[in-house]
């Protein structure tokens, strides 16, 4: 038996009138008593607790019906089959037709793809064929056909069409989900605030999140950069992934803890522990209500000194969050996400609009546009994705492949400058991912001269920006000097900066305890590279993952770093975090970090500073 799936015994009081003992925010169980609950962890990724009722996504291919149908079962399944088929059209349909009008038409566009799936006769028949001929469940029939497209995918090099088996299986979840009357999320608007519980989270049901009030997240698979975790902590859920086998353990309708701090999920807990958890949720609510209340109240340290809190968006609805949580702008616009759904390049006159969108959405028309970062995990056809790599973060990514596509580079770069000459009062900034040397940043620098030089001669409306590079790879960390002279600013992507400096994989969740922002080399280079910024009068922000994390955002504000930015609900938290920390903090804190030795060392130090700092807020502390 693994240790995960050991049954833990979490020993509670029986004496209620004694109570628990609260200590800033985390609930002491005292010692007597034996109640026992099946507790399970994971991996916290995104902060804060939570109570409510499981709803298992997976739920349904967990144990397949596979019993052999007798007689008149099998016309009874075959019109069950395409009844679920018909309400999964519907279900499509209405989908396109409510992303569309919330989110955009390309969000809008994935809905249509698994549209022409479920139409696609060679989808279907071979489930009618299973269950007339064969005499199986339509469950069984569908799960079966979904075990077919996975290994055949799996065969394919291209990366984009390997990954397209999530739009099979997305349509297949959710005929599944109408033959055993499931409830999908979208319609289950009338059952109230829920946990969801999957194997991961494929795009369409993120997308249908949107629409039901999810409580938490809990998913087998999965890291800190997963669908999910993203998903969760722009807005605001706690988080656990990778918990093995848990969708096993867990019946829709359950009872669940979920601790997405620590990486607990206490399934169907006694009544001790659920008390003593939802009295920490009304916490974390209360806390997050009061917190939001500091949106238009400035970003400062406990000494008054002005700091900057900025949001990291993919799209026009974040950029609402980013508004709605108090960031003073956009600190990192991803611009890949409107290259992801496309069948072809967007034109610059498409890009141009989408740019205008987001800037004049943006707090203060402050956006930080962040050309193409494709390569890596994610692919696109149309930009020459035809062969595998054997090391695709190492290989041909972000301006690495754009180089290789001037006339897309370009068409990129126009729509960005245009777009910041056309919104009145916009401050853009044009941001390189990927820079590895100084002759990729002199070469890029030249691009948009040329590309300057055109607009010019073609008399269109455009703005010269400031032009900065992304800190993410060792080499130009430890050239910052050279560098330096060579940007307009600096923005340090420490989530690629911490997997390359660890060589562990941000996405592989078997390595997850090497990639760590707070381990002491990772923190010897950034305090190096902020301090050559600060030496040099270069600006400097830092847009990784680790900005929004309390232990990581105290120990980058000692290295003298006053520029961030972060999912947008992280916002709140850390600007209330900031106005506790003092210089005296700062130098303490930098003194002791960077002297020790182990990455739990650290953590543990960071962590006992934040009780003594901010003990209200140590909720949204993760482990
Ligand atoms: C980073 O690497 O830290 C970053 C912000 O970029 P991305 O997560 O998009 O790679
Ligand atoms: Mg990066």
């Amino acid at each position: 038996m693994e240790p995960a799936d050991q049954l833990a015994v979490v020993s509670l009081s029986r004496d209620l009138t004694a109570g628990y003992r609260w200590t800033s925010g985390r609930v002491e169980l005292p010692n007597d008593g034996c109640y026992i609950s099946r507790m399970r962890n994971g991996i916290g990724v995104s902060p804060g607790v939570a109570v409510g009722k499981a709803y298992c996504i997976h739920q349904i291919f967990v144990n397949p019906d596979t019993r052999r149908l007798e007689g008149q079962e099998t016309t009874a399944e075959l019109s069950k089959y395409e009844n679920a088929r018909d309400l999964t059209a519907a279900d499509l349909q209405a989908l396109q037709a409510k992303v569309k009008a919330q989110v955009g038409p390309e969000e809008a566009s994935i809905f249509a793809v698994h549209e022409s799936i479920l139409r696609d006769p060679a989808f279907t028949d071979k489930v009618r064929r299973w269950i007339a001929d064969e005499h199986q469940t339509a469950q069984a029939a569908l799960h079966r056909l979904l075990n077919e497209y996975t290994s055949l995918f799996a065969r394919t090099k291209d990366n984009y069409l390997r990954e397209r088996v999530n739009d099979v299986r997305d349509v297949v979840v959710r005929i599944s989900a109408h033959l055993s009357e499931v409830l999908l999320p979208e319609s289950d608007l009338d059952v109230g605030p829920l946990i969801v519980v999957a194997d991961e989270l494929l795009p369409s049901q993120a997308v249908a999140l949107g629409d039901i009030e999810v409580k938490a997240i809990v998913t087998q698979a999965g890291s800190q950069t997963s669908h999910a975790a993203i998903i969760a902590r722009s807005r605001g859920i706690p988080a656990v992934s990778g918990v093995r086998g848990i969708l096993r353990q867990v019946n829709n309708g359950d009872t669940l803890v979920v601790d997405g701090r620590s990486g607990k999920v206490v399934v169907r807990p006694n009544a001790e522990t659920e008390s003593a958890y939802r009295k920490l949720e009304r916490e974390f609510f209360d806390l997050k209500d009061e917190l939001v209340a500091n949106r238009d109240s400035p970003a400062l340290t406990g000494d008054g000194e002005a700091i900057e809190l900025q949001a990291n968006i993919n799209n026009l609805a974040d950029t609402r969050a980013a508004i709605a949580m108090g960031g003073s702008g956009v600190g990192l616009y991803r611009t890949e996400y409107l290259f992801l759904d496309h069948p072809s390049v967007p034109d610059e006159e498409e890009q141009l609009t989408t740019y205008c969108d987001i800037i004049n959405a943006a707090p203060g028309k402050s956006v930080t546009i962040r050309t193409l970062d494709i390569g890596g995990d994610k692919t696109v056809p149309y930009l020459g994705h035809d062969h595998a790599e054997a090391n695709p973060f190492m290989g041909w990514r972000s301006i690495r492949l754009s180089f290789e596509h001037p006339e897309f580079f370009h068409t990129q770069i126009r729509a960005i400058l245009r777009a910041a000459g056309e919104v009145e009062d916009a401050s853009v900034k044009l941001l390189f991912p990927m820079v590895t040397t100084l002759e990729e940043m002199n070469r890029l620098r030249s691009m948009v001269r040329r590309v300057c030089r055109h607009l010019d001669e073609e008399n269109k409306t455009y703005r010269k920006v400031p032009i900065g590079m992304m800190l993410e790879v060792p080499a130009a960390a430890i050239s910052i000097d050279s560098m330096l002279h060579v940007v307009d600013y600096i923005s340090i992507g420490s989530n690629d900066l911490v997997q390359y400096l660890m060589a562990a994989d941000r996405d592989n969740p078997k390595v997850s305890h090497l990639c760590q922002p707070l381990a002491p080399p990772v923190l010897r280079v950034l305090a190096n590279v902020i301090r050559s910024c600060r030496r040099g009068q270069k600006p400097v922000t830092l847009c990784g993952e680790m900005a929004g994390q309390p232990r990581a955002f105290v120990v980058l504000l000692a290295m003298g770093l006053r520029s961030f930015s972060m999912s947008p609900a992280f916002i709140p938290s850390i600007k209330e975090l900031a106005s506790h920390v003092t210089d005296e903090d700062c130098k303490r804190i930098l003194r002791k970090a960077l002297s020790l030795r182990t990455t739990a060392n650290v953590n543990r130090y960071l962590g006992e500073e934040l009780q003594q700092i901010a003990p209200g807020l140590s909720i949204l502390d993760t482990i």
